[in-house]
């Protein structure tokens, strides 16, 4: 296919291999168990130390199912979390305008009083929504607990709109069964994937990465639907270089096909299904030959790809992407995959999507929370608006427009763990003129970023190898919960995210919502509600339910599935989606038309670097200097560009970035694409400063009315050739 034909990716040049520890594991018998902090797949790891009692190299855990002993690039890197430089070394208060960089080194005591008295002067003039708390990943739960604690409504977590949230959604409405971040899919044993920009090699989760080159080696086929030939291009069958953001109408034409020819899997549509007869009206349109005009790719190879799954059925996988803040239609692409694979009778079946085993540690005795007195100010707590967001994670994508609004009620105050949304959003103006507006901005992290940079007070928190965490509860074929202990004293005059919200929630008189005295105790009264001690836990660093495929995957073992939707059954047209109004969700919507010489704005990842968090961290920066803009020969030929030349971004905003030129035939022609999380401009950052462009800066501040999801690769933009010296904005 096209894939093999193009040979060896010029980034492969540059990626690494997954490393592996050199010296034999006995070198360092003193260690302790901890897991990786540099992804959201969260690999167990040993931690080993040397003879002084420091931090010396990471192992990846054996026993841990998330990773079965392998660390990447980045999780081996981790060590230069706990040694950077660039640390953020004691508590800081702003002392000049902000942005400044003006700081005043601080005790503790001296921040923690500030906060409490700015606080209670906001919540006493605002109530206690007029303080908002931002935070996701392992600082969600201690924040979560401080803002209802507060009782404001105001809770942000970014997950849902600035990545998952359409997938999750997509799925609970088909099937009941929300498609979270750690993904239940029996990736080893499926035969076919059909993958939609889901870049598994160069986004790197440790699991499921090998379990597909695991099936890749046993002979599966995969079928890998981009604009750009990523090296999950190169490593699938066939690439198919789809037109930009028309993925929904391939998808669309599948299930015509899959309808039309029968290749569904009757007996489960049958026994399992709502909706054939209304989904077969739905999609009568969309043949093959309308989605070959709209997607670029033949309606032959359509009808083909959808026989040759319905060959391999029920161990097929349509594989969304994982970020699917992508359009203004993400719920339409997402139920619509949902449906593609539940044509096929995936569920509970090998090779397609099995039913997950938890661990459930109890969380330990609290007081009730307050009710909160008023809906949040991102929309959702207004009927209609975003009636299928779902109100644990809120959104992101509106909440700060609202805030610099200050509609429809004044927030004056904010809290925002691990925050950058001056780098994560395609609207940082609105982000600071949202900051600009508050009387408090409490910033905390382990390293400078362009958001903190702007805050009143920072606090530093230690790095993840220097602390104890709650419980890692997760799932998959088995249940599990992990362990995180430091594996040295805290460096710097640093405190844990606990800590922080307990001393905040004492200035605020809520003291009994944190009512133990370390993150330890904390851990130990869980572990005891649940049976379990500390000790058999620090044993292996991890604690499994047994295996039980019965469990798993109850059709393959003569049960029944079930399904969490309002009829108990796979809905092919979501019933919610009906009666909130939204099923026009269904029906494919072209998102962007291109004007002349505009070209279709594509960001994504690289195997070695997470989001924005990573860039610092000077082992990975090694691997890729910055990030160069891919453009087609013939596109970049017609504007007299030549690699390495430096080119100048644009969109009709007038948002500008200056990049150099990668000239490629590993993209589509009317695209161009770079790597996400580099042009950084917090000079704090010494390693990260200055290198490469900005992408979010192209991302469009558009939303999916469905998820209230951002929409963010809706970016057109202008290329041209300039000279060096006006890369200088
Ligand atoms: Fe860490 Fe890599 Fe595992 Fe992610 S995949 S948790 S970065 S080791």
């Amino acid at each position: 296919g096209a894939a093999t034909a193009v040979g060896v990716p010029e980034s492969a040049q540059a990626h690494p291999r997954v490393p592996r520890s050199a010296e034999p594991a006995r070198a360092m018998e003193d260690h302790v168990f901890s897991w990786c902090n540099l992804c959201p797949w969260r690999c167990g790891v040993i931690v080993r130390r040397d003879d002084n009692g420091r931090i010396a190299r990471l192992e990846g855990n054996p026993d841990h199912p998330q990773n079965e002993g392998l660390l990447c690039s980045r999780g081996h890197a981790g060590v230069m979390d706990v040694y950077n430089q660039d640390r953020i070394k004691q508590p800081l208060l702003r002392d000049g305008p902000r942005g400044s960089d003006r700081w005043r080194p601080v005790s503790w005591d001296e921040a923690l009083d500030l906060i409490g008295e700015r606080l209670r002067a906001v919540r006493d003039e605002h109530g206690p929504q007029g303080i908002s708390v931002l935070a996701h990943s392992y600082w969600k739960k201690p924040y979560h607990r401080l803002a209802q604690a507060l009782g404001t409504p105001n809770f942000i977590d970014s997950v849902w709109a600035m990545c998952l949230g359409p997938r999750m959604l997509s799925y609970e409405l088909v099937a009941g069964r929300p498609l979270t971040g750690i993904e239940t899919l029996d990736v080893r044993r499926t035969r076919y994937f059909l993958i939609f920009g889901r870049n598994l090699a160069e986004s790197f989760l440790n699991g499921e990465v090998r379990d597909w080159m695991r099936a890749l080696a046993d002979g599966a086929k995969s079928v890998y639907v981009d604009p750009r030939h990523t090296i999950t291009a190169d490593r699938s069958h066939e690439w198919l270089p789809i037109r930009p953001l028309t993925d929904h109408a391939l998808v669309l034409a599948l299930i015509h096909t899959v309808i039309e020819e029968e290749l569904y899997d009757s007996a489960f549509v049958e026994d399992y299904c709502t909706g054939l007869d209304e989904l077969r009206e739905r999609v009568a349109g969309y043949t093959p030959e309308w989605a070959a005009e709209e997607t670029d790719i033949d309606a032959a190879d359509i009808r083909r790809i959808a026989r040759e799954m319905a060959e391999a059925a029920p161990a097929v996988l349509a594989y969304a992407p994982r970020r699917m803040a992508r359009t203004r239609n993400d719920v339409g692409l997402g139920v619509a995959i949902a449906v593609l694979n539940s044509l096929f009778g995936v569920w509970d079946r090998h090779g397609g999507i099995f039913r997950p085993q938890r661990l459930e540690i109890p969380e330990p005795d609290l007081p009730e929370f307050p009710e909160s007195a008023a809906e949040p100010i991102d929309g959702t707590g207004v009927p209609d608006r975003y009636p299928l967001a779902n109100p644990q994670f809120g959104l992101a994508s509106t909440f700060w427009s609202a805030l610099a609004a200050q509609d429809p009620y004044p927030v004056k105050a904010m809290i925002a763990a691990g925050n950058n949304a001056m780098k994560n959003t395609g609207f940082p103006g609105v982000v600071r003129r949202a900051i600009d507006q508050l009387d408090l901005f409490v910033a905390t992290d382990i390293q400078p970023n362009e958001t903190n940079r702007l805050a009143d007070v920072i606090l530093p928190e230690p790095s993840a190898l220097e602390r104890y965490d709650d419980l890692q509860e997760g799932w998959g074929y088995r249940g599990w919960i992990a362990v995180r202990m430091p594996g040295m004293e805290a460096l710097h005059d640093t405190r844990d995210p606990w800590r922080i919200c307990q001393g905040i929630a004492a200035q605020l008189g809520l003291e009994d919502y944190f009512p133990h005295g370390s993150v330890r105790e904390l851990i130990e009264d869980r572990l005891e509600k649940a049976g379990y001690d500390f000790e058999a836990l620090a044993e292996k660093g991890v604690i499994t339910t047994e295996a039980d495929p019965a469990h798993n995957f109850p059709r393959e073992h003569g049960a029944s599935s079930r399904f969490d939707t309002p009829s108990g059954k796979v809905e092919l047209v979501p019933s919610r989606l009906v009666e909130h109004g939204l099923d026009d969700a269904l029906d494919y919507r072209r998102e962007v038309e291109r004007g002349g010489g505009e070209l279709h704005f594509l960001f994504g990842r690289v195997s070695f670097h997470t989001h924005t968090r990573t860039q610092n961290n000077p082992w990975l920066a090694g691997f890729m200097e910055e990030n160069p803009l891919w453009i087609h020969e013939e596109t970049a030929s017609e504007r007299g560009i030549v690699d390495g030349d430096t080119v100048e971004v644009i969109d009709s905003r007038g948002c500008r970035e200056v990049f150099h030129a990668r000239v490629t035939a590993r993209i589509r022609r009317d695209a161009v694409y770079t790597a996400h999380g580099y042009g950084r401009d917090d000079p704090r950052l010494s390693v990260a400063h200055g290198r490469g462009g900005s992408a979010t800066t192209f991302a469009s501040p558009d939303i999916d009315p469905t998820s209230g999801a951002a929409a963010m690769l809706r970016g057109l933009v202008h290329v041209r050739r300039i000279e060096p010296s006006e890369g200088v904005s």
